[in-house]
């Protein structure tokens, strides 16, 4: 990966970690290194995918949580996966095509993503999702989240109404993030991934190697001891994003955006990281978000899960108007919970 596009969010690292790798040779724990790995992942969410795939394809890995439990947001989330031109809805008899997933990204993205950035997305999804399959229990099938699972601006160009959701075959309806973060931890402890839980990583070691600095490691907190972990092929930040750190949600975002339902540890830590050892940021202006009730959100707190989800589902109801102070509509009210919230900012 260039340095440039070192931090590119969840679903770039989700698509991108079908690792072309081999095992390291063994080599002895460098000086002021107290373990070694080929590979460390920072964040036990999306994450597990990419340590999965090296797992299982020969690399020693060790998963870093700052929590006490395995899957970050992605545990509580509806596990539904975007991935366009995917295999898995050609197994069940719909078609999809490069330019049209081309064509609806570019126009998605707004500008704030390169082409490369997008073919590498379209071009990867697909060998991430069998790559999954390959070493792991999920077997994947076209959403039925909600019946059926259109893109969420199925109006667009290059739009499909069906097929480029995808999520684990399951018998229970509903979210299924649980589902998907359990059987991919199941494949990770198959392929011998070491998970240390309660281990906030708190700072990259670089190294200089003729005449140009590398990551080498990573500084890991572990109860009152720090330990370094030396990481010979590299270090995966996915620490999720900074919905739990106000200040940075004040610099970067467009508009106020106070309530969560992101995991409690994400406070932006694999970004301050990676900009300490001079990586570039990109996209830091947008995030997903939901509309909320604001009485509701402030009644519940940081849990306004419930109130998060009744303002989604409120205002898509059939003839629901939704009204600013002048008494003006201001957006689509049938449309997907981002745009909706996008409109807010706007
Ligand atoms: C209710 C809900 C439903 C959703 N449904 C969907 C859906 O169906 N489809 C979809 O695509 N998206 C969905 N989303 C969004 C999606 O869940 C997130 O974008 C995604 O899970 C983020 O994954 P991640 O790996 O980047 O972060 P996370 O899953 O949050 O994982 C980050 C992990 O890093 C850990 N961490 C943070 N700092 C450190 C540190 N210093 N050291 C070690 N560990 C650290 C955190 O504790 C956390 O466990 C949903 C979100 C919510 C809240």
């Amino acid at each position: 990966m260039k340095r440039r596009s070192f931090i590119t969010g969840g679903s770039a690292l989700l698509a991108g970690s079908g690792l072309g790798v081999a095992a390291a040779a063994p080599d002895a724990v460098g000086p002021g290194f107290d373990r070694e790995f080929d590979l460390v992942v920072v964040g036990s969410g999306t994450g597990l995918a990419a340590a999965l795939i090296a797992a299982s394809e020969g690399l020693s890995v060790l998963v870093l949580e700052k929590a006490g439990v395995i899957g970050g947001t992605t545990l509580v989330s509806g596990g539904v996966l975007w991935v366009p031109v995917n295999r898995v809805m050609q197994r069940e008899g719909l078609d999809d095509n490069r330019d049209d997933a081309k064509r609806y990204l570019t126009r998605l993205s707004r500008g704030q993503a390169s082409a490369e950035i997008i073919d590498a997305f379209i071009d990867n999804g697909a060998d991430m999702l069998e790559a999954v399959e390959r070493h792991s229990p999920i077997r994947w099938r076209v959403s039925r989240f909600m019946g059926r699972m259109p893109d969420y601006h199925a109006e667009w160009p290059g739009a499909m109404t069906h097929g480029r959701s995808v999520e684990t075959a399951v018998e229970a309806a509903g979210a299924l993030g649980g589902h998907l973060i359990s059987l991919l931890y199941e494949g990770c402890l198959a392929a011998g991934v070491e998970f240390w839980t309660e281990a906030p990583a708190q700072r990259l070691i670089t190294t200089e190697l003729s005449g140009s600095r590398r990551v080498s490691g990573i500084q890991v907190r572990r109860g009152t001891v720090t330990q370094n972990v030396r990481a010979h092929r590299g270090v995966i930040l996915a620490t999720g994003g900074f919905e739990r750190n106000a200040e940075m949600k004040t610099h970067f975002l467009r508009g106020p955006s106070p309530y969560t339902l992101g995991a409690p540890g994400n406070r932006g830590d694999g970004i301050h990281m990676g900009m300490a050892v001079g990586a570039d940021l990109r996209n830091m202006n947008e995030c997903w978000h939901l509309v909320v009730y604001k009485a509701l959100a402030e009644a519940q707190g940081h849990l306004a899960g419930g109130a998060g989800l009744f303002g989604q589902v409120d205002k898509t109801q059939p003839g629901a108007i939704v009204v600013n102070r002048h008494g003006e509509r201001f957006f689509n009210e049938a449309g997907s919970y981002d745009a909706s919230w996008q409109s807010f900012h706007t």
